[in-house]
């Protein structure tokens, strides 16, 4: 069984011009501790489908359970990363922005603070505790926001494309720093992203969709060593590999 088991989903969205079919039967089985990231062009699906397994969408059939326990609603089991740097609170420290689930929580001070830095720590920005968002990079923020997200300890991390709007050279020490998160967390992830560079870096597997409907088309495991190398023939074919099913 696995860590979560999404069983024949499907969700259309109701517009005014007509329903719209953004994702259709779809199965997935993914494991404790595994990286699963989700691609596809755009429109095929992959933000639906993280939101119904966020819990913030409900599927007009079918359903998602995480660690046996069906999924209606959001939950402190699930921690959710967006690619928009306006999801911290302007008015709150990088300390205050990771400790809100935890006083939401009624966790007491002192140990939501102990909690906050040592996920701020993990993200490698104590020095920057006392910080507002404003006076962060880009690169910054969405590290507070994988900070929050992990603070209250969830069993899942569900990351919407978090690096997207981020510089190339950026975008690459992220995800450097994701990778060891992960190694240091052992979270499983579902990361969405359009990026195939960047899900051969991350994954263990990759789900591959498609869009009208959103379907799952095809998955790649990729079995590269950690950490890895993007300019290794290896790396390389993979990446030819998983753009070949994309096209
Ligand atoms: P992706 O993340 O792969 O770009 P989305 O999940 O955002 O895909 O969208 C899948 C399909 O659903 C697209 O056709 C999109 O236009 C449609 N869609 C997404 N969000 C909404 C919404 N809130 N209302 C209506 N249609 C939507």
């Amino acid at each position: 069984m696995g860590h979560i088991e999404v069983k024949d989903v499907s969700l259309v969205y109701d517009t005014p011009t007509g329903a719209v079919q953004a994702v259709k039967g779809v199965s997935l089985d993914i494991q404790q501790s595994e990286f699963l990231c989700l691609v596809g062009p755009s429109g095929c699906g992959k933000s639906t489908m993280l939101n119904i397994m966020a819990g913030f969408l409900h599927p007009s059939s079918g359903s998602i359970q995480i660690g046996g326990k069906a999924v209606n609603g959001s939950g402190m089991d699930r921690g959710v990363v967006f690619q928009d740097f306006a999801q911290l609170f302007p008015w709150r420290t990088a300390l205050g922005n990771v400790s809100f689930g935890l006083e939401m929580k009624g966790v007491a001070k002192a140990e939501r603070e102990r909690i906050a830095r040592e996920q701020l720590r993990l993200v490698k920005l104590e020095k920057f505790v006392d910080s507002y968002p404003h006076h962060l990079s880009g690169g910054m923020q969405q590290r507070v926001a994988i900070a929050r997200a992990l603070a209250y300890n969830p069993s899942v991390l569900l990351m919407d494309e978090p690096f997207a709007a981020l510089d190339a050279m950026t975008r690459d020490d992220m995800q450097k720093l994701l990778a060891e998160v992960w190694e240091e967390t052992r979270k499983t992830v579902i990361y969405v992203t359009h990026n195939v560079a960047e899900a051969v870096y991350l994954a263990d597997r990759v789900i591959v969709m498609t869009p009208h409907p959103g379907r799952i088309k095809t998955e790649m495991r990729i079995h590269l060593p950690r950490p890895r190398d993007p300019l290794s023939v290896e790396f390389l074919e993979h990446q030819k590999a998983l753009v070949g099913q994309l096209g």
